[in-house]
């Protein structure tokens, strides 16, 4: 018998029936003899709503009133999935994060989960209910009302999980798992039987949307397995763990993320001397404006050229702050190119293979596609290119690291 906590996503209760769906599953692991602790989210588009509703109220809703609202859109789910639990003759009671007692900081709309009550949900358990929780709510120390984010019922699952000592973690959803690749780009991508949380926490990172980056966070440091699975479809999902044993056995990458997120600035001619990196680089982070990749020439006459990406939503600011720095420092100008792209090759294998980024650049090298900048971590490798070859780069990786999905009869 397994104490499984099971999250699942607004369009996996959007609609009365899909709540009966759902009723259904959770019926029949109870069946099996397993302990059921059920995370819903709002229903598909309710978050949404109940944000538009304050905004019209105003532009910038306070924030504890927003959360006394948006945590509404929950409480409604937990209370109709309890109820066609019960309708099917499966004890069931449904508890708000305040009547669980889910601690948070008083951060309101990004609170941070501090503490959790498991006293609760184990009597339930041990009598016999199924216990469905509130996802995405918590509450502070004076007893206002908190969320955790958009997105947050992921954490929730992960952080009763940790709290139960759970033996795992699902994560129901739209998708039948984690892909080697998003498969609308490619259609050989694979499902992955397995993937660390490590990768797991740079593809999502990197653009892969199946997890919230925080949620995957919290699950590695408390190591729950996590899985991913389909909320209407039979099938293994995917699980995300520590175990780098037997993923070994893999492929050395594992996925290959993107993103065109991003946009490339360029000042050219700065002075070659120390300290022009921070000169460079610090009004831009004053502006709070995030930097990703950066490159920076050898110098040559005394002057070097120094690159960086930003996000696109931030590619105008940082243009303007750009501009004044080049004036400051006698640049000769600053130059920028929003259409390109990023794609990464993500693996633990790396650690104990070289010769995996050259490998990346020769296929590149091979579909003639120029590489613009490049960066390295311990188990990722990325570059910037024009956007307009994303497609067939990504396509060309996914082919040269072997993790095509080998075709089926008729193919
Ligand atoms: N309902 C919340 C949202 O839409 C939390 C969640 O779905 O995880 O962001
Ligand atoms: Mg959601």
């Amino acid at each position: 018998m397994a104490l499984i906590v099971q999250k699942f996503g607004g369009t996996s209760v959007g609609t009365v029936e899909r709540i009966e769906q759902v009723a259904e599953k959770v019926k029949k692991f109870r069946e099996r003899g397993d302990d059921i602790v059920v995370v819903v989210s709002a229903m598909s588009g309710e978050t949404n709503r109940l944000i538009e509703l304050a905004k019209q109220i105003g532009d910038q809703p306070v924030p504890r009133e927003l959360d006394v609202m948006v945590s509404t859109g929950e409480q409604v789910t937990i209370a109709l999935l309890a109820m066609a639990l019960i309708k099917r003759g499966v004890p069931a009671i449904s508890y708000t994060g305040n009547q669980v007692r889910i601690l948070t900081d008083s951060a309101h709309n990004k609170a941070r989960i501090l503490q959790i009550d498991d006293h609760k949900l184990r009597t339930d358990l041990k009598e016999g209910r199924v216990v469905v929780v509130a996802g995405f709510q918590g509450v502070d120390e004076h007893g206002n009302i908190t969320t955790l984010g958009r997105g947050g019922s992921d954490t929730t699952g992960v952080a009763l999980a940790a709290a139960l000592k759970a033996d795992e973690c699902q994560i129901y959803t739209d998708v039948d798992g984690v892909y080697t690749t998003d498969p609308r780009v490619v259609a050989k991508a694979q499902r992955l039987d397995k993937i660390t949380f490590e990768e797991m926490l740079e593809m999502a990172s990197l653009g892969s949307k199946v997890l919230q980056i925080r949620a995957v966070e919290f699950a590695g440091k408390y190591n729950v397995p996590l899985r991913v699975l389909h909320s209407f479809q039979e099938g293994p999902g995917t699980l995300i763990t520590i175990d780098e044993e037997e993923t070994m056995e893999q492929p050395i990458i594992s996925g290959i993320a993107f993103n065109r997120d991003e946009a490339k600035l360029t000042i050219r001619g700065v002075p070659d001397v120390p300290g022009v990196a921070f000169k460079i680089l610090g009004p831009i982070s004053a502006a709070n404006i995030e930097v990703d990749m950066i490159v920076q020439n050898i110098a040559h006459d005394n002057t070097t050229d120094f690159t960086f990406t930003v996000h696109r939503n931030d590619y105008q600011s940082a243009q303007q702050v750009l501009e004044n720095t080049s004036r400051e420092l006698g640049a000769r100008e600053v130059v920028g190119d929003t259409n390109i792209a990023k794609v990464s090759i993500v693996g633990v294998g790396m650690r104990s293979h070289a010769g995996v980024a050259s490998q990346m650049f020769e296929a590149l090298a091979k579909e003639n596609i120029n590489i613009q900048m490049i960066s390295t971590s311990e188990i990722k490798v990325s570059v910037v290119i024009e956007e307009k070859y994303l497609e067939l780069a990504v396509r060309a990786l996914h082919t040269a690291f072997d993790l095509d999905a080998p075709a089926r009869q008729g193919d």
